[in-house]
Order: structure tokens, then sequence, then C-alpha cells
């Protein structure tokens, strides 16, 4: 299988084949790039696995895709939005750029009850890989950047495409001007802060995909207290915050001091299903200043008025459907279906005698293989089970040894990739 695309046989062997070149580089940051992004690699083996297997079951459980029907009361509520665009009294055009009021307030009050988070702090996205992209556009291109280990793989890329990440270390698997906070078992899944280097900007995500595993309010409090010691930025990923059962903070400002440290990115893809809707949300605090003293939200609104132009009126409608009390209920009821997946994947691997994380407070099960490498381990498990996982590896070097499994699923692929695993390990 070849993993990786040489970058410089390709360059060579494409100038000396093709007659109709521009006079364009690539960028350099482009180039630094690694091995593109994890899935298109998860899937050509799986394609290949699937060309030399053709009769095979394939059960996957790789990428976070949600997988079950999105309820009726939402999907009604954009179906009647679209109709009513072919309708005189009901056409809209653009709308306001950060969102549709009645969403950022159904957000806030959803989301930030007792927080003080204002409508006008929050912008409606259409999800949060744009504003994790977005973010980036706001902040200089020179500032220091760490993020967790093992971690969402776009936070590195994106700032590698910005041009904030360095050269590639191939030895340590790790770009040369990113901090890398390890988050493994060892030190319950948050960083030692104690030995954790100033950066400008902190990428921090809870609950953590791949781990699954969400920061304790103490946790949380440290980490913003190391940011206003350091003067830094956390940008927040609260991306599965609807998930967690028990009492770990669901938002970055539920700590006292946060609005004036991080911004907070956050979605509808994986607690309503939006993956392929889209739509999610951002909220930049008033009180979060640069060095200068200018408020970063006004930069930010710049943004997305030059660069996004507000998330589809049809969209937003089904956004604030699922926030209505019949539609949160409805979304409850899919949630405990997925975790209820974690749980039988959780404890599968537990009855095996392995050592595994998460399936708690994430839909994410992260499970722990001692001596063997996570790209032997993914290969194993879908040569011999034909079931598709993630490796360790694609999220930090920190990952090396675990998998990931993702909780999404329908039920009886869940129950199958169980019965195969047992039978397997
Ligand atoms: N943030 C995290 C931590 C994720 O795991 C994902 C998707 O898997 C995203 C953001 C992307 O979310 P969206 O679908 O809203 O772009």
């Amino acid at each position: 299988v070849q993993l990786s695309t040489n970058q410089t046989s390709f360059k060579s062997d494409r100038a000396q084949r093709v007659d109709h070149l521009t006079k364009i580089p690539r960028s350099v940051n482009m180039e630094s790039l690694q091995n593109g992004y994890l899935f298109p690699e998860i899937f050509m083996r799986e394609c290949l696995y699937a060309k030399r297997n053709p009769h095979a079951r394939l059960i996957r459980l790789g990428i976070g895709d949600t997988t079950e029907p999105i309820p009726d009361i939402i999907t009604s509520a954009m179906a009647k939005q679209a109709l009513a665009l072919s309708t005189a009294q009901g056409y809209k055009g653009y709308g306001p750029e950060q969102g549709n009021r009645e969403l950022k307030r159904a957000i806030a009050e959803t989301f930030y009850q007792d927080m003080q988070v204002k409508e006008n702090e929050i912008f409606v996205s259409d999800g949060a890989q744009c504003d994790i992209s977005r973010v980036q556009m706001l902040l200089d291109d020179s500032l220091s950047i760490a993020v967790q280990d093992p971690t969402f793989p776009a936070y590195i890329d994106s700032s590698i495409i910005v041009g904030r990440g360095g050269r590639f270390k191939a030895e340590s698997g790790k770009y040369k001007k990113i901090v890398y906070m390890k988050c493994g078992a060892e030190n319950n899944f948050f960083p030692n802060l104690s030995t954790t280097p100033r950066t400008d900007l902190i990428f921090f995500c809870s609950p953590n995909n791949p781990t699954g595993s969400a920061a304790s309010q103490q946790q949380l409090k440290q980490l913003v207290e190391f940011a206003k010691a350091n003067g830094s930025i956390i940008i927040y990923d609260a991306a599965y915050a609807a998930y967690i059962s028990d009492e770990s903070p669901r938002s970055i400002f539920e700590i006292p001091g946060a609005k004036e440290v991080a911004i907070e990115i956050s979605s509808f893809s994986k607690f309503a299903g939006f993956t392929g809707v889209r739509l999610g949300w951002t909220v930049v605090p008033e009180e979060l200043l640069y060095a200068n003293g200018y408020p970063m939200i006004k930069d930010y609104d710049r943004i997305v008025c030059t660069c996004f132009n507000g998330a589809s009126n049809i969209v937003q409608a089904g956004g604030l459907a699922c926030l209505t009390p019949q539609g949160f209920q409805a979304l409850k009821r899919t949630m405990r279906y997925y975790m209820e997946n974690a749980k039988i994947l959780v404890d599968t691997f537990k009855s095996v005698g392995l050592k595994v994380y998460g399936g708690k407070n994430g839909p994410y099960v992260w499970v722990q293989f001692p001596g063997l490498s996570s790209w032997q381990v993914f290969d194993q498990i879908l040569e011999r089970a034909a079931i598709v996982t993630v490796p360790g590896t694609g999220f930090g070097p920190a990952g090396e040894g675990y998998i990931r499994l993702s909780a999404f699923g329908h039920r009886e692929c869940v129950l199958e990739a169980s019965r195969r695993l047992t039978k397997l390990l």
C-alpha cells in the first residue's frame, strides 16, 4: 500500500509528463502538510480491502459520522422553510451574516444558561470545521500553538495551512513549532500544565475526539488560569458537549473568567445528526481583547461578513426546531442510542481484558493494544473482522498503540462488530 505521496517524486514525475504546467509554485504551507488527511487514507485501505474481498460485509466504525435519522419535527421545519421560499410572503434572501436572532437566542438559552453569553457573541455557521479555519484566519500567522495529543487533526492541519506549524519531523511525528500536550490515561487525559511551555494559542477539545474523555471543572479551571497567566487564548471545541453524562462542564464558559481568554466552537453535527445538513456556531466573547485592547469579536464579525455571509436559512429553521423542547427531547433519545452503542463496544473490549477508555462522556471508544502499532491493529481488525476503525496515530503521536471506534452506527452493526471482535481478540 502506497501510504503517502512522495512530494519530490510527484513534482518531477508530473513535470516530466504534463505539458501544461502553470508558473504558480505550490504553497510551502501545503507542501508541509503530511499524508493528506487521515480519513482519505483510511478510505483508501478500506477500498483496497473491499476490492480483494468483494463479498465481505464491512462494518464502518471509523469516521465519526452520525447514522440515525433526524427526528421528523426537525426535518419538517426545514421542509416548511424550503417551501416558504416559493411564496411571495415566505421568500427570504440574505439573512444576518451572524445568524438569525431567534436561533442565537435559543443557542444562548439552551447551552449557555447562567454563563452570561450574549446573543451578539454567538456567530451561527455552517459547522465547526469551517469555524476552526475562520478562527485561524482571525489570528496572526506568527502565533505559536499547543494541541492535545491525541486530538482531532483539523487544529494542526488548519494551523499548517496558514503557516503556523513549521516543518514536520518524521522521527517524532510532530511539527517543529507545535507544542503537543500529552493527554493519555497516565495523566487522566489532561496535560501536565506545569511542564507545558507557553504558547499564544491553545486548542482544547472536550469531550476530546478521539479519547472520548471530558475535562473536569477543576481541570478546566487550571487551563483557564494557565491561559490567563500566559496571556494566551484557548480555542475550545465543544462539538461533543451534549454527550456529557456526568458533572463535567459542557462549556468553557462555565469557568469563571473564561470569557477573557477563550473562544468556543460548537456544532449541531453530532447531537442533531447535522453532519450533512451543516450548522454550527462560535462564541467570541466581548471581553476577549488583543494585546492593544481591541476586541476580537469585532475582527471575527468582519471575517464572518467577508468570508461567509451566513448559514442557510433552511438549515437555521432546522436548528431552531432542534432546540425546541420536543426537538431536544427527540435528539436526546438518539444520543442515548449512540451511547448504548458505546457501552456495547466498551464492554466487548473489557471482556477480552483490554484497556478501554471513553464511551461515557463522548461517542468514542479508545482502546489500547500493547506491543502493536495503531496501523497494525487497524489492518488486522480490517483484514480479519472486516471492521473499519481509526488508528490512534492519526490523532497524534501519543495515539500510538491505540485505535478509536466510533459509536455512531446502527445497533445491528455494533452488535455484529462486538461478536466479530470477541471472536478475533
Ligand atoms: N470538532 C470535532 C472535535 C470533531 O470531531 C468534528 C468532526 O468530527 C468537528 C469539529 C467537525 O464538525 P462539523 O461537522 O460541525 O464541521
